[in-house]
């Protein structure tokens, strides 16, 4: 009999941990697995804030997928998605296809816009290592170019974050961190630099505690920041944001961080979805269609609690490719019934730059040196579970 095809889409978070754990889980005889990603690389998204600031090299956020993956059990293709066909049990690339018995769908998020216009066309949005790579050339190229222009405008070394959830205050964490070797490396005085992060909602951090979004802000204030708190930006423009109160500023660098949506294949291949995420069931397939598993970013699951949608993050999206290689292991062996999803929240735990952080872990408040060191630890266990202790100690974060 064939043995079955198991297709993964995405060598992030979810995908690189459902394939790990199902190389050591399934034998060779048992399923072949197919990882299909547009780069080969795997980069780790929770670190992009600092390249994108010029703190951390690019280089730091990615590794080759054949230095971590048993390449021996895995195909790997490297290769865009375009579609998925899922009444023909086929994924379209760009470069070709491939048929799939078992598919899992974990091919992240992009940018939420929220029907703001001009976001795409003059703000920067990609939270990818090209991405990073592009924000922190810009900034850099401005500060360079200020020195060489006759009419110097206050604008060219106006920066402005859109958003202040966890992604606007980690990286505006960097740069504010960043900002007086910038000044005096391209011998520009400090005042001459403004920096803002512009918030809808009623607080920074909405639904975070407040005593810590208090420290964060007091932090950032002092290195330079301005906050504008429920200020909706309502379009970007060439020169800068208009906000809903109608006023406008400007700015050479707007960074966008408003939130993310699921991947556009999601909507584009046919599924139901709520802003690109796929509302899955218990065991994480994607309704109606028992061979799809869908996780990460791409996945919906509601926290009963406060009937809410789980924030997407690494933490679930790890914890979901644990439960995804289970029961995919349970579908191919016919042993053991699928297992449901809950996850086990540990902790929102968020970097301010330097030696500088705010976090929550279990009841626990943390600030400062100890939160940071967290933090670390953190970037760490994730390359501890992808790659054991050889991984964490050749590209590990020191966490002094
Ligand atoms: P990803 O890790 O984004 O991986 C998706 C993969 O799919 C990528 O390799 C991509 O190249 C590939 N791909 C996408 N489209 C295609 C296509 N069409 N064809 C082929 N391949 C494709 N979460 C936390 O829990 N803790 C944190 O500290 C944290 N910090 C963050 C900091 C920043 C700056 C950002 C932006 C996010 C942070 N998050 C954090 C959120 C976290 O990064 C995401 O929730 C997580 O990466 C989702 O994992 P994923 O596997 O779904 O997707
Ligand atoms: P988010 O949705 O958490 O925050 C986006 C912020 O942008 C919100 O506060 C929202 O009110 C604001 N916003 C929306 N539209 C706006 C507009 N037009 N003008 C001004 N502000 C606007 O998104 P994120 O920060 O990109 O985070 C994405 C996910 O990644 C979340 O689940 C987050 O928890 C996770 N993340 C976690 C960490 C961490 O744990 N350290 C770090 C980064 C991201």
């Amino acid at each position: 009999m064939k043995k079955p095809s198991i297709v993964i889409l995405g060598a992030g978070y979810g995908g690189m941990i459902t394939a790990t754990r199902l190389t050591k889980q399934l034998t060779a005889n048992e399923a072949s697995i197919t990882l299909v990603n547009k780069h080969d690389y795997h980069y780790q998204t929770t670190w992009l804030h600092e390249p994108a600031a010029g703190t951390l090299s690019a280089e730091r956020t990615r590794m080759p997928i054949k230095s971590v993956l048993n390449m021996n059990r895995i195909n790997f293709l490297q290769d865009e998605v375009v579609e998925i066909k899922k009444d023909d049990k086929k994924v379209i690339l760009k470069n070709g296809e491939v048929e799939y018995d078992y598919l899992v769908i974990g091919l992240g998020s992009e940018a939420e816009t929220f029907g703001v216009p001009g976001v795409f066309e003059h703000a920067f949005s990609k939270w990818t290592v090209n991405g990073a790579r592009e924000v922190k050339e810009h900034i850099e190229y401005v500060f360079a170019k200020y020195n060489n222009v006759e009419e110097k405008t206050d604008d060219m070394l106006t920066f402005i974050v859109a958003g202040a959830g966890f992604t606007g205050i980690e990286f505006i964490g960097e740069l504010s961190e960043r900002m007086p070797e910038l000044c005096s490396y391209y011998d520009i005085p400090r005042d001459k630099v403004k920096m803002y992060v512009i918030e809808a909602a009623p607080s920074a951090l909405p639904g975070f505690d407040p005593e810590l979004v208090e420290y964060a802000m007091n932090l950032l204030e002092n290195r330079g920041v301005e906050f504008k708190i429920n200020c909706p930006i309502k379009e970007v423009t060439a020169d800068g944001v208009i906000l809903a109160s109608g006023d406008e500023i400007k700015a050479a660098t707007i960074v966008w961080a408003t939130g993310v949506r699921g991947s556009s294949i999601i909507e584009k291949s046919g599924f139901d979805a709520m802003r690109g995420r796929i509302k899955v069931e218990p065991n994480l397939r994607a309704p109606g269609h028992d061979d799809i598993f869908v996780i990460g970013d791409c996945a919906l699951i509601i926290n009963e609690d406060i009937n809410r949608p789980y924030p997407p993050t690494a933490q679930i999206a790890m914890q979901m490719a644990d439960v995804c290689a289970d029961n995919l292991k349970s579908l191919v062996t016919g042993q053991g019934s699928l297992k449901t999803f809950k996850p086990a929240l540990k902790g929102t735990v968020a970097s301010l730059g330097g030696k500088e952080a705010i976090g929550v872990v279990g009841s626990r408040k943390l600030y400062g040196a100890p939160a940071s060191f967290m933090k670390k630890m953190i970037d760490n266990r994730y390359l501890f579970l992808l790659g054991g202790p050889g991984l964490t100690l050749k590209r590990g974060k020191s966490p002094l």
